[in-house]
């Protein structure tokens, strides 16, 4: 059984490689809807997918945390839950047991 209380450390540590295989996984269209551009994983300098926080005002000790994608054309942003992307990872890994 794993540990919730690790979600946090373990979202941090979620690799470049592991949020674009979830999105090969689920077939996540990288075209955009202006037709001229493509979405992609938007990363940080140290090739760490970036991480958008985006708090909950119903409650200030809660935030939803996304991976997101953004078109290199017209700008446009597609957002990844990350608890998902954890869960996906974690589920994954105990099919290959
Ligand atoms: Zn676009």
């Amino acid at each position: 059984m794993q540990d919730p209380e690790n979600i946090v450390d373990e979202t941090l540590a979620i690799t470049e490689h592991q949020v674009r295989d979830f999105l090969e996984a689920f077939r996540v269209p990288m075209a955009c809807d202006c037709a001229d551009g493509e979405h992609d994983l938007v990363l940080n300098p140290d090739n760490q997918p970036n991480l958008l926080a985006i708090p909950d005002p119903r409650d200030e000790d809660l935030e939803n945390w996304f991976f997101w994608l953004n078109c290199n054309c017209c700008g446009h942003a597609r957002m990844i839950s990350a608890s998902r992307v954890w869960t996906w990872i974690k589920t994954k890994d105990q099919d290959d047991e």
